[in-house]
Order: C-alpha cells, then sequence, then structure tokens
C-alpha cells in the first residue's frame, strides 16, 4: 500500500490546516466559555464543503474519499478536537442516509445536510444503554403513512442544531426490533432536555432529546419498508465508520500534544541547558513520535479500506482501540514533558489531556472495541 500523499491530497490537508489556524484557533477560548458551536463558524466549513468531502458531487458533496476526509478530521482536530468531533457525528447521519436510504431519501436529505442549513444528529443512546442495543425503550408505531415515535435517546450530539436526527427505534409492530428513522429535528413533540456540562469538548453540543408522539412520514423509514427491522445492522456498519473518524481526531490530538512537548522542550530550560537534552524527554518524545505515526497510518488504511468498500467493522475497531490508547498516552506524556506549567490552561495540553478521553467512550467504549477485535480470532 502506497501512502505517499498525492498532491490532491496535500491540498485537503494544508488547506483544513490552514482553515483550523485561522478560523477556529481564535475562537477556542470562546467555544471554551460559551461551550457551544459558533453559527458563523458552521456556515464558515460549510461554505468550504467540509461536511461534504466523502460524498458524491450530486448530493452537494466534494466528491473524494474517507482518506480525505480523515485527513481533514486529523488537520481540525489537531487545532480543536471539538469541531472534528462535530463534522464526524453530523457524517453518522448523512452517512446513514448515504449508505443505507433510498435513492429518493439521498435526494431528499443529503444535499441539506452537505450544503443546506442541517446538521445531522445520530441517536441510539438511552439511559438504559449505550453499548447494548436489545436495551432500547424508544417506540415506533406505525399509524397510516405516519411513524409515532415516543422515547427519550441521551447524550445525543448536535442534537440542539437544527437539521435531522437518524433515530434507532424498537419497531412495535416487528417484534421490537429496531428500525432506523430520519426525524426533522424542527417537528412537533422533539424537544431537547439538558446540555451536558462535559469534562471537555466543550465546543460540540451534547444534550438529551425527548420524543413525544414525535410523527414523521413512513418514507422517513431508513432504507424504506424491507429495511424494518435492520436498524442494528444499520447501527454497528455505520458507526464502524463513525469509528473512523474518532480515530482521526485522536491522530490529531496526539500530534497536537507531540508539538507541545517539543516546542516546549527545546525552549524550557533546566540546570542551564534545555530540558530537550535530557535523554528521559528524549525517550518520551521519541516513543510519542513513533506511536502517532503508527496511529495515523493505520486511521489512513482504514480510511483506505472504507473508500474501497471493504468490510471495516474489525479494522475500525482496531484502529480506534489503538489510535485513542496513542492520543491517551500523547496526552499524559506531553503534560509529563512540560511539568507544572502542562497542568495549567496556559498551554493547550491540559484541554487536549481532557478532551482526549471521549475517544475512549463514545460510539462504544474501549471494552466493546477489544471484544471486537478478539473476536474475529476466536470465533
Ligand atoms: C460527549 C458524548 C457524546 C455522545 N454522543 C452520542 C451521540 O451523538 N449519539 C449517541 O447515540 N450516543 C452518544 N453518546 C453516548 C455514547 O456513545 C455512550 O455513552 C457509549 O457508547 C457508552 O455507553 P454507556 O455510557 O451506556 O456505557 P455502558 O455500556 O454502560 O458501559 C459502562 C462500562 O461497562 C463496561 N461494559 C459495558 N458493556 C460491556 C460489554 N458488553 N462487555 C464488557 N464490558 C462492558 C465497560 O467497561 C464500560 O466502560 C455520547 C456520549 C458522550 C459522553
Amino acid at each position: 500500500m502506497d501512502f505517499t500523499l498525492t498532491l490532491e491530497q496535500k491540498m485537503f490537508k494544508a488547506t483544513a490546516r490552514i482553515f483550523a489556524e485561522m478560523e477556529i484557533a481564535p475562537r477556542i477560548d470562546d467555544m471554551e466559555t460559551t461551550r457551544r458551536t459558533p453559527r458563523d463558524l458552521i456556515k464558515k466549513m460549510r461554505d468550504l464543503n467540509l461536511y461534504g468531502i466523502q460524498y458524491p458531487e450530486i448530493y452537494g458533496g466534494v466528491g473524494s474519499s474517507f482518506l480525505e476526509y480523515s485527513m481533514v478530521l486529523e488537520e481540525l482536530s489537531r487545532v480543536y478536537c471539538s469541531i472534528g468531533g462535530h463534522i464526524s457525528v453530523n457524517a453518522l447521519c448523512t452517512g446513514t442516509i448515504y449508505e443505507f436510504g433510498t435513492e429518493a431519501q439521498r435526494q431528499e436529505f443529503l444535499p441539506h445536510l452537505i450544503r443546506g442549513k442541517a446538521i445531522g444528529s445520530f441517536a441510539f443512546t438511552e439511559p438504559d444503554t449505550g453499548s447494548d442495543p436489545r436495551a432500547i425503550r424508544t417506540t415506533a408505531v406505525c399509524d397510516g403513512n405516519e411513524w409515532v415515535i415516543n422515547g427519550n435517546k441521551i447524550f445525543i450530539t448536535n442534537s440542539t442544531l437544527p437539521g435531522y436526527m437518524v433515530v434507532f427505534c424498537r419497531d412495535v409492530e416487528i417484534s421490537g426490533q429496531i428500525t432506523c428513522i430520519v426525524v426533522p429535528k424542527n417537528c412537533k413533540g422533539y424537544s431537547i432536555g439538558k446540555y451536558y456540562d462535559k469534562l471537555g469538548m466543550h465546543g460540540m453540543e451534547v444534550a438529551d432529546v425527548f420524543f413525544d408522539d414525535v410523527r414523521v412520514p413512513f418514507e422517513n423509514t431508513i432504507g424504506g419498508e424491507e429495511a424494518r427491522g435492520r436498524g442494528f445492522n444499520i447501527l454497528t456498519q455505520e458507526i464502524a465508520g463513525g469509528k473512523l473518524g474518532i480515530s482521526a481526531q485522536c491522530v490529531g490530538m496526539a500530534q497536537a500534544a507531540l508539538d507541545e512537548a517539543v516546542r516546549y522542550a527545546r525552549t524550557r530550560t533546566q540546570r542551564g541547558k534545555p530540558i530537550s537534552n535530557f535523554q528521559t524527554i528524549q525517550w518520551i518524545i521519541g516513543e510519542m513520535a513513533a506511536e502517532v505515526e503508527a496511529a495515523r497510518y493505520l486511521t489512513y488504511a482504514t480510511a483506505d479500506a472504507k473508500s474501497q468498500d471493504s468490510p471495516i467493522l474489525v479494522e475500525s475497531a482496531r484502529t480506534r482501540l489503538f489510535s485513542s490508547q496513542v492520543a491517551h498516552r500523547a496526552a499524559s506524556n506531553a503534560m509529563q514533558v512540560m511539568g507544572a506549567y502542562g497542568y495549567t490552561r496556559e498551554f493547550h495540553i491540559e484541554r487536549i489531556f481532557r478532551d482526549m478521553k471521549l475517544s475512549e467512550l463514545y460510539e462504544g467504549v474501549n471494552e466493546i472495541q477489544r471484544i471486537i477485535s478478539a473476536s474475529a480470532l476466536l470465533r
């Protein structure tokens, strides 16, 4: 496999990097305080088609692959991972419709999610479950040519932003099997509960959602009538793509941690010389650099496989497991290199340390990723 970047890929990376440094970096303090995703920043990202990199031009996308998408997420997350997370969750909704929706659904929803004003959400988690689909309680009941949805989803990213949400429901008529339905977030009966006050990822909005007799057309069933009851399959496949997005975010955060550690080690002096002269510091930085490279190429390999339509259920679990551990170690080691200053808010590493923890938790905890990884060998 040749991972020499093409000119186009280098341009994607450079454009995303410049955008992140010029448009996102100056807003970080504001996002950390207000704990909101700025609406004008969303507009700028839309203008640059950052929500549509991996989708065909006929739906408003750029027509590139998951490799370019991963590179862009990496660069955005290197500056501020919340924005990488916001785009990645949007892609879970867009991807569900693109990969599992009917052609009519693609034409109806994708242009809004990619170039229009809609932001996507993906609603699986409920009070009783984050990992077990059998515990889903939100119900969908057919009434004429409409679905009536009742229930409660928790921890839903982007649920506070206007647009569409793909919702995983118990389909009552078919013995509670899981069916996936598109719900416009402005429909009657849809409401938001509390915004979560989180450890990190403050620029990514996460809230509880309530469905109180929400009515949507039956045509909003992802994949149409014949896909009723296939929600769990849709979920696991789409989440595999989501884990690729999280892996790219981890590579970005790990690279940022490494950059901070190197900058600091070169300038901080002890006993009259830069701490980079100490072999202890060189060991930490040398190991971090090796791990960041390994996580990057593992992520690119999984992104390449996804672009070729190869199954990535196991690969994405392993990639996400490894890259989240690399991000964790990189943040911790960079803070070690930076000593007490790294523990203060004067340096980005304190934020990266808080942000990276989510990568080991959402879209399935790392314990589940280990089980998926092992099951491919042990079944
Ligand atoms: C900031 C944030 C954003 C989120 N965004 C979304 C979103 O947009 N959409 C959405 O649907 N959800 C979202 N979530 C929810 C998230 O995906 C779930 O919280 C996550 O999957 C973990 O589920 P849980 O919290 O129920 O943990 P649990 O499943 O209760 O797991 C708790 C612990 O139990 C153990 N465990 C659980 N199951 C097993 C098992 N089978 N084998 C071994 N050990 C196990 C693990 O050690 C795990 O650490 C978000 C969460 C956060 C914090």
